[in-house]
């Protein structure tokens, strides 16, 4: 049993009044892949585990216009304002939004800002922040694949800015590729961003590990794309050999995961075959290493994941793993999905993982 730790939770309502559904003929109105229901559900199986009673709530507060403007275009940010104030529209690329959008992304990103705030001036030892509209797609001057503002990246942008924190490392656990966060830092040697992701699924040509940095950020970008079908095996030798081993060279102030629960195999988009448990040991693995370098300084921020039923499942176990508290919910699917066949590391994964771990000797 893990020890008790002082960790934040961060949610808001109206994350869920964000309306990213289509809206266009063919598509008949109603559950786009990106709909509340996955969020509403994570939180509210933290609620009837009783382990949200344990968790120390962090509000959060709207991101500025500046905030965003450290990575967004001034133009961007005034055309979302608009459009929002309008009818809605589209943010670029698989990003629709509704009316009133705007101001629920700007909770969003304040949300783990304030998540950020928390844990570097230690009000809690670690934080989740379960927060809607996605952020980990989006670029400077377009939103892409349900995202609109970039969470992470504002986050990290704004602790260096006003919390006084250097050298920040992100590790992208969501099954697509973390490219609005990789663009932030990508010339940035003092923030190292690791993005493990099924190969080449979304954006498209995006992600291959050839992309490891420019400039003085040579290095200090790491994309580790892995075949469709990896499981907890290739998942687990992928952290063992690579992303920990990455961080312990980079000795971040403070990890940020964006977390993403759609490498999950009962998840719609993906198509990897990770569940529960692999979601706590991968937890545990970050919280290792964060205990070694930082202090235990860790940030989750809520990615993708688009199966309502299972999502909740790996949430409550990543939660019960931050937290030290383990309640006595039993995730009735993990059963059969340790059974499936291919869980084990295979041979073309394994060298999908030293591709990429060459790289490593770039880390100063
Ligand atoms: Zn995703």
């Amino acid at each position: 049993m893990a020890l008790k730790r002082k960790t934040g939770f961060l949610f808001e309502e109206i994350y869920l009044w964000h309306d990213a559904s289509m809206g266009a003929f063919p598509l008949e109105p109603g559950h786009h892949f990106e709909n509340p229901e996955t969020k509403r559900r994570f939180r509210d199986l933290l609620a009837v585990s009783g382990l949200l009673e344990g968790l120390h709530s962090i509000k959060t507060i709207p991101a500025t216009e500046d905030d965003l403007a450290r990575f967004h275009t001034r133009e961007y940010i005034a055309r979302i304002k608009r459009l929002s104030a309008e009818r809605g529209g589209e943010a670029g690329e698989f990003t629709p939004f509704g009316p009133g959008s705007f101001e629920i992304a700007l909770l969003a990103a304040g949300g783990v800002i304030r998540a950020v705030e928390a844990v570097v001036t230690g009000a809690v030892e670690n934080a989740y922040a379960l927060v809607r509209p996605p952020g980990h797609h989006a670029q400077p001057d377009r939103g892409r694949g349900y995202c609109i503002f970039g969470n992470i990246a504002l986050a990290v942008m704004y602790a260096r800015a006003k919390l006084a924190v250097t050298r920040v490392a992100v590790v992208d656990w969501d099954v697509h590729h973390g490219n609005g966060t990789q663009q932030a830092f990508y010339e940035d040697p003092n923030v190292l961003t690791i993005s493990i992701h099924q190969d080449n699924l979304y954006p498209a040509n995006s992600g291959n590990v050839g992309e490891n940095g420019a400039g003085r950020g040579i290095g200090y970008n790491l994309n580790i794309p892995m075949p469709p079908g990896s499981g907890g095996g290739a998942y687990l030798a992928a952290f063992e050999r690579l992303i920990v081993p990455a961080l312990r060279r980079f000795k971040p102030e403070l990890i940020v995961v964006a977390s993403g629960l759609d490498a999950a195999g009962f998840d719609p988009l993906g198509r990897m075959m990770l569940h529960s448990e692999h979601y706590r040991r991968l937890t545990r693995l970050i919280l290792e290493v964060a205990g070694d370098v930082c202090a235990g300084r860790v940030v989750l921020s809520h990615e993708g994941g688009y199966s309502a039923v299972y999502v909740p499942f790996c949430g409550l176990a990543i939660m019960e793993e931050l937290s030290g508290i383990r309640t006595e919910i039993v995730d009735p699917f993990l059963e059969l999905a340790q059974s499936w066949s291919y869980q084990e590391l295979q041979s073309h994964q394994e060298a999908a993982i030293d591709r990429a771990a060459a790289l490593l000797a770039r880390i100063k």
